[in-house]
């Protein structure tokens, strides 16, 4: 009896396991899939100067649309695809498509040549033997301007091996990709590195923004943030800026950029290039006075 009970368990655990392993390989499929019938797309979210509530540049961010099904966020599938290493191909194809259609807006003449497009770049890509010849080859092939390419990446890919990572910086730095901390705040970096790399942009993470009004210890945080920034020569962009107290507080505060839904949440390809076509913001968004 308690034999079988024993046994009905281990079978239990078996079959859990097979489908959590199934489920895996299940993604895995989907996403090369996903890949070959370019499933994928990207959007475009407006990052803007707050002083002149200008659009200086986008982030682009991956989405999925399964034939027939909802589109996919990014959440869902990056950190699968970084486990089987997926994401060094489809974040390849996310560059260079983000850069190819920078390029469009330029020719097309929608966008001066200090608009920039924001790309993610995610530990495993980093790490790449290749990453910075590759970066070099699409810019080649797409003939994007290198300045115009900012790459983020997070202070745990920084702080992961900061030796390797000064180098693999100063060498995109050296043919003019800036570079752009992601989520700061939200992990651990030294500030000494910090100060040794070069960084021309950190984003402070969303988490500091949402309560900025009501929660005086992120108003402090983002003050300091603004501040380190400032005083080190580097850019700040506030992220998931939502609504017009936070973007006065930003404001008061001497923040240069912000990127969040009350500007836009990413927009489709053709949406981007109209607003770029205005280049204004919707009204609600321009401070009257
Ligand atoms: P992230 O790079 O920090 O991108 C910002 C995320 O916050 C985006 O989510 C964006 O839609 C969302 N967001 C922007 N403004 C607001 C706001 O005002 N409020 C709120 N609540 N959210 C806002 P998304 O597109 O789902 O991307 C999530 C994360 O996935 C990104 O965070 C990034 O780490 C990663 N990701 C996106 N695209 C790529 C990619 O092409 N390659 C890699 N490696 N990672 C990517
Ligand atoms: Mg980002
Ligand atoms: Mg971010
Ligand atoms: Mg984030």
């Amino acid at each position: 009896q308690a034999k079988q009970g024993g046994k009905r368990r281990y079978v239990f655990y078996a079959n859990e396991m097979s489908k959590d392993a199934l489920q895996f390989l299940r993604m895995d499929a989907a996403l090369r899939r996903a890949l070959e019938r370019r499933e994928f797309h990207l959007v475009y979210q407006p990052q803007v100067n707050i002083a002149s509530g200008r659009i200086i540049g986008f982030e682009a961010l991956l989405r999925w649309q399964p034939p027939g099904e909802a589109v996919i966020a990014p959440d869902q599938f990056i950190g699968l695809a970084e486990e089987t290493g997926l994401i060094v191909q489809i974040g390849e194809w996310v560059l260079e498509t983000a850069c190819r259609q920078l390029v469009a807006w330029q020719r097309a003449g929608l966008c001066p040549q200090d608009i920039k497009m924001s790309v993610n770049l995610s530990a495993t890509q980093f790490r790449q033997d290749d990453m910075v010849a590759t970066v070099q080859r699409v810019l080649a092939t797409t003939q994007c301007p290198p300045h115009c390419l900012v790459l983020e990446i997070t202070e745990s890919v920084i702080m992961d091996s900061p030796e390797s990572t000064v180098q693999i910086l100063n060498a995109l730095s050296a043919f003019g990709v800036q570079l752009a901390i992601d989520d700061f705040g939200t992990g651990y970096s030294s500030l000494s590195y910090l100060k040794r790399f070069p960084i021309h942009t950190l984003k402070i993470d969303r988490s500091f923004i949402r309560d900025i009004s009501i929660d005086g210890n992120d108003a402090e945080i983002v003050k300091a943030v603004i501040a380190l920034a400032h005083a080190m020569n580097r850019n700040i962009v506030a992220e998931g800026v939502e609504d017009s107290v936070q973007l006065d507080f930003l404001r008061d505060h001497g923040c240069d950029q912000a990127q969040g839904y009350f500007f836009g949440k990413g927009i489709a390809p053709e949406e981007a290039a109209a607003l770029l076509s205005r280049q204004q913001l919707p009204l609600h968004s321009v401070r009257v006075a």
